[in-house]
């Protein structure tokens, strides 16, 4: 059975700055993800793997290229376009959890929840990453991994198209990033969420259905995990 395809990314290119100090980012990339994988996309710091989740996830536009998603090309969407596609579709777990001190995990993922059609989407999402006893606490009465476990809540109650994670370990101890990384096995292999990870760690492929390697703004590999293994089986 072919797979639906949810992104389709042509020929990417990006660069910062003119001149000497111009940088090439992304130098042609083609990108699909399709619906219900888990996708990791592999590369050493630099290689562009944040610049790539960024375009792709509507943050920012490539210098060149198309992003096809639901029939549209994204980067010809003006702002107000990309503020809803971006509200709408894509769920983003960043390495600094991103969470506002001032409000509670609860208050947290509400924020962008949406309640319409499971009005107690915000308990069940906290549930779901094993929180709902600490709904009431404030982000600095939380360890490193629950914050990163309630910016995963975050990102799903809104009910994305997909999950970007940009190096959803990176800020973690080793055993609580593992959590994690179980946390997002479950969601595509329970759930069926389509889940992207960037990272540097290449052991993190394993437990991938696809790993596309990026190196100087290229992809160099793509390669499928016809058995992915266990997240908790993993070491690195
Ligand atoms: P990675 O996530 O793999 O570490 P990045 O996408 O952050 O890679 O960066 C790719 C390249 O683009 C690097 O050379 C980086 O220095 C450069 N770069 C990224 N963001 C900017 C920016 N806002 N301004 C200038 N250069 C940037």
């Amino acid at each position: 059975m072919d797979k639906k395809i949810l992104l389709e990314a042509k020929d990417l290119y990006k660069s910062y700055g003119t001149g000497e100090g111009k940088t090439i980012a992304l130098k042609g990339v083609n990108l699909r993800i399709y619906q219900g994988e888990l996708l990791v996309i592999l590369g050493s710091s630099g290689s562009g793997k944040s610049t790539l989740l960024n375009m792709i996830g509507g943050m920012a536009k490539p210098t060149r290229g198309e992003i096809w998603v639901d029939g549209e090309d994204i980067c010809r969407f003006n702002d107000r376009k990309m503020t809803s596609f971006r509200r709408d579709k894509v769920g983003f777990v960043f390495q600094s959890f991103n969470l506002i001190q001032e409000l509670t995990a609860e208050e947290n993922v509400a924020l962008t929840a949406n309640k319409q059609e499971n009005p107690n989407i915000v308990m069940d999402m906290l549930t779901l990453v094993g929180l709902a006893h600490k709904a009431n606490k404030y982000p600095s009465q939380l360890s490193g991994g629950e914050q990163q476990r309630i910016s995963i809540a975050r990102a799903l109650a809104k009910k994305s198209t997909f999950l970007l994670c940009d190096e959803p370990t990176g800020a973690l101890d080793y055993e609580t990033g593992k959590q994690v990384l179980m946390e997002l096995e479950s969601l595509t292999r329970k759930y069926g969420r389509t889940v992207v990870m960037v990272t540097h760690t290449k052991e993190v492929g394993n437990m991938a259905d696809r790993v596309i390697r990026l190196q100087n703004g290229s992809v160099v590999s793509e390669c499928i995990n016809e058995h992915p293994v266990a997240a908790q089986t993993i070491t690195w």
